[in-house]
């Protein structure tokens, strides 16, 4: 709950050094006891390691996340954000409570009994403060448990004294000072409260000062500022108004720098009173208004409470009687509702006070009463006494009718009668001189002279007491004022130790900060797989931490037989690379190398080196260290200094971590050097692969494209259209599937039909009989340049066989179909063909054609192979009929389609008598009767290499 400031600063010189999941706990436990010492710290280390939390089991995660809402919860409870407080206090507890959590739970309702303190809500902080008390104790925490209850001891003292006393007092251990401080100073402070309102300041003040001791050790800084003030006032009572004065700077000084309303207000409104009550009254009123406006955020808290009493006091002081009734009435106000006993008679003794000056006596008196009935409700001695002198007063100044319980021969008589019987019934009570005086001039007044002198001479006795009592309370003052000073002498040389500690933590914290560094180095060194990278690195980090002129290493050669200096630099300027052998029985380096030990070489001013290499400087400091790996030396490294005595312990620590890196580092470099060596041959060899594997696939890809392609003609061939016929088929019939359905975008867009064209020369034979076979070739040749003319580039035009060409034709209407064919005839038949040998030939071919799909509503009817050999026979009713001409088989919308084709192939004149089909052909008289076509076609399967 509360660390000790030695503890912090010990975790704080571990955090460093720790790393992981044990780093995020010490930050946590920082954190959460540098809630007050530092909370900016405490936030900062909140903010750090809240996004590793992820590292912790999760119970410890819930549990971490809990304490750092308690430690924004207690910053915004100190900053006066009681509601943003309240929520998270009240998250916290939820958390733990689900956790099981014991400890936990009684932290949260530590800082929610003081938001409930400052928030005014008396009743609210107790409950809290109860319940926390059992967690304490289900947390089977006996020092979380005396805290507790020792606040809530202190709590119920300025509701009642002696309820407090009966319920509290034998409560714990009577030598607190034997404790944890964190329990000591809680009953201390409430042993100091009580001895204040018990009105024995001496004794508050020497319990108070241990308490507040207890509080900055403790890290509990709001506490110990308002223990300060508290001591203030203790001195006050005892009128040693510097010492007050001291105490009250004290306590400002320390909350100023917190910016935490509740401190500064305190420490504030203290010092007014302490002012006031030594008739510094402007000063005490500047002061006041200024605490006010600090406690602004915290209106019902108790402090306010207090600094609207001593405003109110002040404005009795100066005859300010409206405002002090102002005061005294919002004092009420405050008393009430805290139910704190000391304000509710205050309250309205000055409120009485006010009014009989403002010539208001029935009100004056009223409240007055009231006043008194409160104070002997709470066996308030002071304020009974209070009390009845105001009553007293009222009766003097006005005539107001008197008590019926009267009777002495007057009112004011009556009750400082009663005020002195009180006044006996305290303890060790001087009675006021100013009291007895009053009492004497009442008695004067109502003649009774002799009555009037006696109680004079009382009053000039107790006024001799009271100075005496008055030197005594100095003495108490100032030997508390001693002990004080004793006890911080001896705070000092406590404070001494801990610096001493500190020191020495700082110390440690500088080594852990060379080994942190060294490690961040080592990583960055380790990172380079490149020699000369790893050279560069180690020499920028060696200049930053050693005093080095010179810097070289030298790698041993691969031979096994010397060394290279394969890194030099000395003074800025670059070494030449030199070969020392390995069986220089001088060089320092080889030494190194051959011992695998560092050597150090001390030299005097007056000497000169041995052994210098030459053309380099003449140092006065040579740090040998062999880069090791394991059993393996790779080389060695030194660096050197023109200083005499320049590496000592430190320094050789640091150069021998160096090396160790270096000396991974270079290993680690070698070996990806050997590895980018091996990896560079098996990738030429790859690329040579690769460039073998493009050059077969392209062979292949031309042996492809021969076998796709006819020699002669330069034409597609059978196997190409084999290949590709389906991919076209499929297409077209999906397109007819598109069109069937409705609602398609375009119907109007013309179906994707594919024709297929049959031509053959006629009459071939004769050009290869007469001509030769080249001259039946050059004929084939220039068929091919006529076909192409008249297709597009996307038809395809294939050697079909012989002198016979097949062309599928691609998204072309059917109906236009005949005008191409008409265009193939055309171009033929019009353009001679010209010979190898100049001659011109004439020649004729003959076409047939059909349609994919034949039956357009049932595009899956007749196959493209079905349709082919429909074209073939009307190329063959084409040359039967006389050659130079075109015919085609159409379907009609009588096509029945069953066994359609069979009935084409064997029965083609019937199902043309019928109209099954027509025939669409330049043929004035087509010779359709010719029998069964005996052709047939080859198909795919037959093809297939
Ligand atoms: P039809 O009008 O009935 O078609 O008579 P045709 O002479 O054109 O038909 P036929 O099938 O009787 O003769 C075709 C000839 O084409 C037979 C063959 O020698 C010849 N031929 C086939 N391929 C080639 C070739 O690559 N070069 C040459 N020069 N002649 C070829
Ligand atoms: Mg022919
Ligand atoms: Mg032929």
């Amino acid at each position: 709950m509360f660390a000790l400031d030695r503890e912090l600063l010990q975790w704080e010189a571990e955090l460093p050094s720790v790393r992981g999941a044990a780093r995020v706990q010490l930050a946590i436990r920082l954190a959460w006891h540098q809630r007050q010492r530092d909370p900016q710290r405490a936030a900062a280390l909140a903010s750090e390691v809240s996004p590793l939390l992820d590292m912790l089991p999760d119970a410890a995660r819930r549990g971490a996340r809990a304490r750092f809402m308690l430690v924004e919860g207690e910053s915004r409870w100190l900053t006066g954000d009681l509601d943003g407080a309240r929520v998270l206090a009240d998250q916290a507890f939820a958390l733990f409570d689900g956790l099981g959590d014991a400890a936990g739970r009684a932290d949260a309702r530590w800082l929610s009994a003081w938001i409930e303190s400052d928030r005014g809500d008396s009743e609210a902080c107790d409950v809290a403060l109860a319940a926390g008390a059992l967690d304490a104790a289900d947390a089977g925490d006996a020092l979380r448990a005396d805290v507790f209850h020792a606040a809530a001891a202190l709590f119920a003292v300025f509701c009642d004294l002696h309820q407090a006393m009966a319920r509290w007092g034998k409560r714990f251990d009577p030598d607190a000072d034997g404790l944890h401080p964190a329990a000591s100073g809680w009953i201390n402070d409430f042993r100091g409260i009580a001895a204040f309102h018990a009105s024995d300041y001496g004794r508050a003040v020497s319990l108070l000062t241990r308490s507040y001791q207890a509080a900055m050790e403790t890290g509990q800084l709001r506490r110990a500022t308002s223990i300060a003030t508290n001591i203030g006032n203790a001195f006050t009572g005892l009128n040693a108004h510097h010492a007050a004065l001291e105490w009250m700077q004290r306590g400002l000084d320390l909350a100023r720098p917190t910016g935490w309303p509740m401190c500064i207000g305190l420490g504030l409104m203290q010092s007014a009173e302490t002012l006031r009550q030594l008739g510094q009254r402007d000063a005490a009123r500047e002061l006041l208004a200024e605490a006010l406006a600090t406690l602004a955020p915290l209106p019902h808290s108790r402090a306010y409470a207090i600094t609207l009493e001593y405003q109110g006091d002040l404005a009795l002081d100066v005859g300010d009687y409206e405002a002090a009734l102002a005061s005294f009435r919002q004092l009420e106000a405050r008393g009430d509702a805290l139910r704190q006993a000391d304000f509710r008679s205050g309250a309205r003794r000055g409120q009485a006070h006010a009014l009989s000056h403002l010539n208001r006596p029935q009100e004056a008196l009223a409240v007055a009463q009231a006043a008194l009935a409160l104070a002997r409700e709470y066996g308030d001695a002071s304020n009974q006494i209070s009390a009845l002198r105001v009553l007293a007063a009222i009766h003097t100044r006005h005539a107001v009718p008197a008590p019926a319980s009267a009777t002495s021969p007057s009112c004011a008589l009556h009750y400082l009668q009663q005020a002195l019987d009180v006044a006996s019934s305290i303890e060790g009570y001087a009675v006021p001189g100013e009291l007895l005086d009053a009492v004497a001039r009442e008695y004067a007044g109502i003649g009774d002279y002799s009555q009037a002198y006696a109680v004079a001479l009382q009053a000039s006795a107790a006024r001799d007491q009271t100075h005496s009592q008055e030197a005594t309370n100095r003495a108490i003052a100032m030997q508390v004022q001693y002990q004080t000073e004793r006890a911080e002498t001896e705070g000092e040389h406590h404070r001494e130790l801990a610096a001493a500690e500190a020191q020495r933590a700082e110390v440690l914290l500088q080594t852990s900060a060379t080994l942190e560094h060294l490690s961040a180095i080592g990583q960055e060194i380790t990172t380079h797989l490149d020699a000369a990278a790893v050279f560069r690195a180690l020499d920028r980090h060696v200049h930053g931490l050693l005093d080095a002129t010179h810097f070289s290493i030298f790698m041993i050669e691969p031979d096994g037989r010397s060394l290279r200096c394969a890194f030099g630099i000395e003074a800025g300027r670059t070494l030449p690379s030199t070969h020392l052998a390995l069986s220089d029985t001088h060089a320092n380096s080889v030494r190194c190398v051959r011992e695998r030990r560092e050597i150090l070489v001390e030299i005097d001013a007056t000497d000169s080196t041995p052994n210098l290499i030459p053309g380099t400087l003449q140092t006065l400091s040579l740090l040998f260290a062999p880069l090791l790996i394991g059993e393996r030396v790779l080389g060695v490294m030194t660096v050197q200094s023109l200083a005499p005595r320049a590496y000592g312990e430190r320094e050789r620590l640091i150069f021998r971590t160096l090396c160790a890196y270096g000396a991974i580092a270079l290993d680690n470099a070698d070996a990806y050097r050997q590895v980018a060596a091996t990896l560079k041959a098996l990738r030429t060899t790859q690329a040579q692969l690769v460039e073998k594997n493009l050059e077969l696939e392209e062979a292949y890809k031309a042996l492809e494209d021969v076998s796709l392609t006819d020699q002669l003609t330069g034409l597609r061939n059978r196997r190409f259209f084999l290949q590709h016929v389906d991919a076209d088929v499929g297409l077209s019939m999906r397109s007819y599937d598109e069109t069937k359905r409705p609602n398609t975008a375009d119907r109007d867009t013309p179906p994707r039909d594919l024709v297929f064209f049959m031509v053959d020369i006629d009459h071939f034979k004769e050009v290869n009989d007469q001509h030769g076979h080249a001259s039946g070739d050059a004929v084939l040749v220039q068929m091919q340049e006529r076909l192409r003319e008249v297709f597009r580039e996307s038809d395809y035009v294939i050697r079909w066989g012989g002198e016979e060409f097949l062309v599928l034709a691609r998204a072309t209407y059917r109906d236009d179909a005949h005008l191409v064919a008409e265009r193939v005839r055309s171009a033929v038949a019009n353009r001679d063909f010209e010979l190898p040998d100049g001659s011109r030939l004439k020649k004729t071919c003959s076409i047939g054609f059909a349609c994919f799909p034949f039956v357009q509503a049932q595009p899956g009817l007749l196959s493209w192979s079905e349709v082919v050999e429909l074209a073939d026979q009307g190329l063959y009713l084409a040359k039967r009929s006389g050659r130079n001409a075109w015919a085609a088989i159409y379907s009609t919308p009588e096509t029945h389609p069953d066994g359609l084709f069979q009935r084409l192939i064997h029965h083609f004149d019937d199902v043309l008598a019928d109209g099954e089909v027509k025939l669409v052909t330049n043929l004035e008289s087509p010779l359709v009767s010719a029998g069964p076509k005996k052709r047939r076609l080859v198909m795919p399967s037959e093809l297939k290499p």
